[in-house]
């Protein structure tokens, strides 16, 4: 899982601010402002065309890693809403809260625990020097209510995380899959919470999107088991970012553990906002499936089917966010590079991994008034979609077309021109190094499922 040997490591470059992603993605059609025409909603958006593109194959490559080639992984996709003895349960009620403190002058609010401690111990407002109120709590779990009869309606919650499905759904998978433990199981869904200080474009929304595993053990294979799925997801993320030294893995201290771990670490990834959580792997322990016995009722402990030992399993957690993952890797790959003719017509390029790219090719007849030209590249578009992205377009000149097609990270522009009506051979340009090859049409299918597809 590395980067494809025709995409070089990019120079370091300067941090991208988010501002130049989401201006990106609003006018090539990555993510917009959702009901934008009402003014929009804080913290909540929407992916066009290209993102959704993006996004399916950042979820589908998480997938084909975790569940296709692990004998011992399989997945689940579990609902928004549950019942509410759940979060009572798994702490949520209770304890998923924030501490706010608002600023007397410039209204502007603020997480205590993301404060400078300076700005805390003084009472001042990191932006404006004034005042600090006095902190409030605010639990972060929406409400939402089942049923229609006003005083028969039950509160309950959408998910504030969506690894409690995989608790709930533990034993059932457990049998019906006739899985043994160690075994995990994974799931990408939506989460909703209530930020208080929702920001950062996608890196703090309201509504989100996580994956997760969760790998149930022998308490004797904890640490085996928590340092593989450590190692393995570290690996995962270098094998698709261009800055490898902007990742580190970072061990949480002693007051920054949650009361059931015993060891966390976070996968942080540096951009402009400094040094920021990616994915976090999390040590359990019996914690999640001990409480839903208690609140359940239910006997939620295994059997080992050889030394019939009898026990609630530990669980290795690795959780993380699509949408973290989505803007990190537009901020990893996003490069604007000088014009090298000197002339001021710098060229924006998106260094994403082939694999991930949302469009794998584009297919550029030379001139669109040649009617063979035309044809000829239909011919090669109609074959090529089948099996990749591929977008036809022979609007503007070449030059401007490559330009396009640099801005949204493709990584190879396919020309048709003369020569190929004469010799059957195509130009094949490559995004990062913008090399051009000539190859002919037979050999450009597994060509480009060579590169594009990962393996
Ligand atoms: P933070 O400390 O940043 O609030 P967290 O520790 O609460 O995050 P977890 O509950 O461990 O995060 O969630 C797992 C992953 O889900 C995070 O690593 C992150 O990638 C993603 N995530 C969490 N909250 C959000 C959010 N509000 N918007 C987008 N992604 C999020």
């Amino acid at each position: 899982m590395t980067q494809t040997e025709n995409t070089p490591a990019v120079q370091d470059t300067p941090l991208v601010p988010i501002e130049d992603i989401v201006s990106l993605c609003k006018r090539r059609g990555f993510v917009y402002p959702n009901s934008e025409i009402y003014g929009g909603v804080a913290g909540i958006f929407d992916f066009g065309p290209l993102g959704v593109e993006l996004r399916n194959n950042i979820r589908r490559y998480w997938w084909w890693s975790m569940v296709q080639l692990h004998d011992n992984v399989v997945g689940i996709e579990g609902s928004i809403i549950t019942h509410p003895r759940v979060w009572e349960a798994s702490g949520h009620v209770e304890n998923f809260v924030d501490r706010l403190v608002e600023c007397k002058k410039c209204k502007q609010r603020f997480r205590i625990d993301h404060l400078p401690p300076e700005n805390l111990e003084q009472n001042k407002c990191p932006n404006c020097g004034g005042e600090l109120l006095e902190p409030r709590t605010f639990n972060l779990l929406m409400e939402t209510y089942l049923g229609v009869i006003e005083g028969e309606r039950m509160k309950t919650y959408l998910r504030g995380e969506a690894c409690q499905n995989i608790y709930l759904d533990y034993d059932n998978v457990q049998k019906s899959s006739r899985m043994q433990v160690p075994f995990g199981i994974c799931q990408i869904g939506k989460a909703f919470r209530n930020e208080v200080t929702p920001r950062n474009f996608l890196f703090r929304q309201r509504e989100f999107e996580q994956w997760d595993l969760q790998f149930f053990v022998h308490p004797s294979e904890m640490e085996k088991w928590f340092d593989y799925w450590k190692e393995f997801r570290f690996n995962w993320y270098q094998g698709i970012i261009t800055h490898k030294d902007r990742m580190r893995l970072r061990e949480h201290g002693p007051d920054e553990l949650a009361h059931y771990a015993k060891k966390a670490f976070d996968i942080e990834y540096r951009t402009i906002l400094g040094w920021q959580e990616w994915e976090g792997i999390h040590w359990r322990q019996d914690w999640d499936l001990s409480r839903h016995s208690e609140y359940s009722g239910e006997d939620l402990s295994y059997t080992d089917p050889l030394t019939k030992e009898r026990y609630i399993p530990w669980i290795v957690e690795t959780s993380g966010g699509v949408d973290r993952t989505f803007l990190n890797l537009l901020l990893d790959a996003y490069e604007v590079q000088p014009d090298p003719t000197g002339k001021d017509n710098p060229r924006t390029v998106l260094h994403l991994h082939p694999w991930l790219a949302p469009v794998k090719v584009a297919v550029l007849p030379l001139q669109k008034n040649k009617e063979e030209l035309v044809k000829t590249a239909k011919g090669i578009h109609n074959n090529l979609k089948r099996f990749m992205v591929s977008q036809y377009d022979d609007i503007q000149n070449i030059g401007r077309r490559y330009r396009r097609q640099d801005e949204i990270g493709t990584p190879y522009c396919v020309t048709i021109d003369f020569q190929t009506l004469d010799d059957q051979t195509v130009t094949v340009r490559e995004r990062d190094a913008m090399s051009q090859i000539r190859i002919h049409i037979d050999e450009l299918m597994p060509y480009l499922l060579e590169r594009v597809t990962w393996k």
